[in-house]
């Protein structure tokens, strides 16, 4: 398989190489001045629904694909905690960047863990230097669609397979070189293959308009024919291909939805802190708040190390609770100016609601229903 050309011009600027032997201090002082400009630009990213070019670009200049991959590839190979830094502090920035970066990442997580070392020799620097984006499209062997029949199906051919159908949900298609999708064989057998966006029949759909993360550019991909080789197989054909083939230890792979849920909670809970200087009938709930926002951030930090604190389903379902809370307390707060177009807490409150039906596990989704309905969850 020959990975295209990058499908836009990402000149790579120089960089300084921070490994994971930085110290905390040199991460946080890094992390602070792209973040600085990722808050600046998250306003207009919102409002033009467009995708985000200039922070996409900054993050590759930044050096943040880097954070993910092995030094073999000219990663920085970041450790979990470290990367938790990194996605704590640009979801509190721009939650479309962080979002779009967590579905490259979860695709790039996928090459890594695979056997298929060829594809991995070719596609792992492009992914360190930003010159591949890669993306997924996996939810309909998941969370999407259980209830009808597979969306994207695989037939065995001489070579590899046909793809045939969908994928309906795949964030920043339309600006991807390679895309990681899940299909399903008649025999309900599952598996991963990788992609390439010009790949004849492939169709990337340009992004839908969304109540949130627009920019993210999230739509369809249809797969007309596609011929698949066998070189370009991630994983199966295997049963719950998903599961079989994921990457070993917890890490922060299976947490992303948490981790940006409480990042995006903790900018809401400063904006509480910073009005409640002003208006002392604000303090306890901005202090309470916090300090429930504090709870998670030191238990995702705990379970990053390996530490069974809690379970990945019972974080999900109080980082859920906690950043739609925390933002409609701070659109509260800001009153009737905050319900006005291009206020941050609106969009904070709005995009806090891509928690709801991201990813989310069958159990949080009931958990949650029961909780709005007042009942005991039966779980
Ligand atoms: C902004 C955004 C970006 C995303 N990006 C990605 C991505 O990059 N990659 C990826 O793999 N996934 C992505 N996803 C998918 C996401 O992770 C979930 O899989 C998705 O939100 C699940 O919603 P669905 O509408 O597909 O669910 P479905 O289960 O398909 O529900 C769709 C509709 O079917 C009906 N229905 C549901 N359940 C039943 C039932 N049991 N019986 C009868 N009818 C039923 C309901 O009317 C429902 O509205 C994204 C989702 C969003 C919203």
């Amino acid at each position: 398989m020959t990975i295209p050309p990058p499908n836009t011009a990402r000149p790579i600027a120089p960089r300084p190489i921070l490994g994971s032997q930085a110290s905390t201090t040199e991460i946080v002082t890094y992390l602070d001045g792209i973040c600085q400009t990722l808050s600046e630009l998250a306003p207009q990213v919102d409002q033009s629904g467009k995708w985000p070019e200039q922070s996409m670009q900054l993050c590759g200049d930044s050096g943040v694909f880097r954070w993910f991959l092995p030094q073999s590839y000219g990663g920085w190979e970041w450790t979990d905690f470290q990367i938790l830094l990194g996605y704590l502090s640009l979801s509190q920035s721009c939650l479309t960047t962080s979002f779009i970066l967590t579905q490259w990442h979860a695709a790039a997580r996928r090459i890594l863990s695979s056997k298929n070392s060829q594809l991995l020799e070719q596609v792992g620097p492009k992914l360190a230097d930003g010159s591949c984006f890669v993306t997924v499209g996996i939810s309909q062997l998941s969370t999407s669609r259980q209830h009808t029949e597979p969306a994207l199906r695989s037939y065995p051919t001489a070579d590899g397979y046909r793809l045939e159908g969908f994928a309906p949900w795949v964030t920043a298609a339309a600006h991807a070189d390679l895309l990681i999708l899940g299909a399903t064989l008649e025999d309900g057998q599952q598996i991963l293959a990788a992609v390439p966006t010009s790949t004849k029949g492939v169709v990337c759909k340009p992004g839908m308009p969304l109540v949130a993360l627009s920019a993210s550019c999230t739509d369809r991909v249809e797969l007309q024919g596609v011929e698949i080789n066998e070189d370009q197989i991630l994983a199966g054909p295997i049963e719950n291909v998903l599961l079989a083939s994921a990457s070993k230890g917890g890490g922060v792979g299976g947490l992303h939805t948490s981790i940006l849920a409480i990042g995006h909670a903790m900018r809401a809970a400063a904006y509480l802190r910073v009005e409640s200087q002003q208006r002392s009938s604000l303090r306890p709930v901005a202090d309470k708040l916090s300090a429930d926002v504090e709870v998670l951030r030191m238990k995702i930090e705990r379970l990053t190390m390996g530490h069974e604190v809690i379970t990945v389903s019972e974080l999900r379902r109080r980082a859920n609770s906690l950043v739609l809370r925390v933002t409609q307390a701070a659109l509260q707060a800001a009153k009737g100016a905050g319900y006005v177009e291009g206020h941050p807490t609106g969009r904070w409150a709005r995009e806090a609601l891509f928690f709801l039906v991201w990813s989310c596990p069958q159990a949080v989704v009931e958990a949650n229903l029961c909780d709005l309905a007042g009942i005991e969850s039966p779980h």
